[in-house]
C-alpha cells in the first residue's frame, strides 16, 4: 500500500508557487524530512486529470542526480488535492538567489555559473533522450532560476518537473505564462511547437541570468519582448567573466533551433573549456 497524509507531519511552509502549497514534510517512521507539493484538481477537465496522471507517472521514472528526486504521490479524493512528495532542497532556488545577489551587488563566482550550466545539462541529455523514456521526450518546458535548486551538498537539482507540461491546457498556459515570459524562446514565441531546443534556449537565459543578475531580453509588454527576442541582441555579460562563458552564451541563446546545439554539445564544449582552463 502506498503512504497516506497521515504518515507525514508538516514542519513548515516554504512557499506558495502558481499551482499550490509547498510544506516541508518528516515522514514519521523514519524521520526523513521531504517537500510536498499541493495540487487542487478539482477544476480540471478529465482530459488534464490524464494528462496529470501521465505526468506523474513520467516523474516518477526520471531518476538522475540532477533532477529533484519525485518519492510517492498522494490523492485526496475528498478535497481533490494530489500531493507529490519529492526531495527537499535545503539549499533553496537560484532565484532566490540571484534576488539576493542583486540587493548585495555581488556577483556569482564563474565557477558555479559552470557548474550549474554542466549540471542542467546532465538532467537535460536524459530528458531529451527518446530511448529513455518509451520513445517519449520529456521536456521541462519552465526552465528558469526558480526551478532549480540547490541541496545540501551543493549539487544543482532541475525541479518542477513537467508539471508545466501536464498542466498545459490552453487556460494553465496562460497561467503559466500570466508574467512576462522571459526566457520564451523565438520559435515558441512565433507559435511552433515546444522542442528540446527551447529548454536550451531557456537555460541559456538562465545562464546569462546568473551572470548580469536580470534576464537578457526585457521588456514591459509581451509585444515589446517579441520584438527584443526576434533582434536576438542582448547587452554583453559583466567584464569580469571569460570569454569562454560568453561564447557559450551564443551558442546557447542561437535564433535558430536547429541550429543550437543539444544538452549533449553543451556537454562537450563545456569540459573541453574546463580542460583547458583548469577548471574542474
Ligand atoms: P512556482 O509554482 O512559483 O514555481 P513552486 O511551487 O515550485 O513555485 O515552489 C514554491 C516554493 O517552494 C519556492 O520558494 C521553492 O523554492 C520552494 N520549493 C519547491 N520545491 C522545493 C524542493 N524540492 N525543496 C526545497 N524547496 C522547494
Ligand atoms: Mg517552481
Amino acid at each position: 500500500m502506498g503512504p497516506k497524509l497521515t504518515d507525514f507531519e508538516v514542519l513548515a511552509t516554504i512557499g506558495s508557487g502558481s499551482h499550490g502549497t509547498v510544506h516541508k514534510v518528516r515522514r514519521r517512521y523514519d524521520g526523513q524530512v521531504l517537500v510536498w507539493k499541493e495540487l487542487n484538481y478539482g477544476a480540471m477537465t478529465e482530459v488534464e486529470k490524464q494528462g496529470l496522471v501521465m505526468e506523474v507517472n513520467l516523474l516518477r521514472e526520471l531518476r538522475h542526480p540532477n533532477i529533484v528526486r519525485f518519492q510517492h504521490h498522494i490523492v485526496d479524493r475528498r478535497a481533490t488535492t494530489l500531493y507529490i512528495l519529492m526531495e527537499y532542497c535545503p539549499g533553496g532556488d537560484l532565484g532566490r538567489l540571484v534576488s539576493r545577489c542583486r540587493q548585495t551587488s555581488t556577483f556569482l563566482e564563474e565557477g558555479f555559473i559552470w557548474r550549474v550550466l554542466s549540471q542542467i545539462c546532465q538532467a537535460l541529455k536524459v530528458c531529451h533522450d527518446r530511448n529513455l523514456h518509451h520513445g517519449r521526450l520529456v521536456l521541462h518546458r519552465d526552465i528558469k532560476p526558480a526551478n532549480v535548486f540547490l541541496d545540501s551538498e551543493g549539487r544543482v537539482k532541475l525541479g518542477d518537473f513537467g508539471l508545466a507540461r501536464t498542466l498545459n491546457s490552453e487556460a494553465s498556459f496562460a497561467t503559466t505564462y500570466a508574467g512576462t515570459p522571459y526566457y520564451m524562446s523565438p520559435e515558441v514565441m512565433q507559435g511552433r511547437d515546444y522542442n528540446e531546443r527551447s529548454d536550451i534556449w531557456s537555460l541559456g537565459c538562465l545562464v546569462y541570468e546568473l551572470c548580469a543578475l536580470h534576464p537578457p531580453f526585457q521588456a514591459s509588454t509581451h509585444r515589446d519582448l517579441a520584438a527584443k527576442i526576434r533582434e536576438a541582441r542582448y547587452d554583453s555579460i559583466p567584464i569580469q567573466y571569460s570569454c569562454q562563458l560568453k561564447e557559450m552564451l551564443a551558442l546557447l541563446l542561437t535564433y535558430e533551433d536547429y541550429l543550437r546545439p543539444s544538452a549533449l554539445t553543451v556537454l562537450h564544449h563545456a569540459s573541453l573549456v574546463a580542460n583547458t582552463s583548469g577548471r574542474s
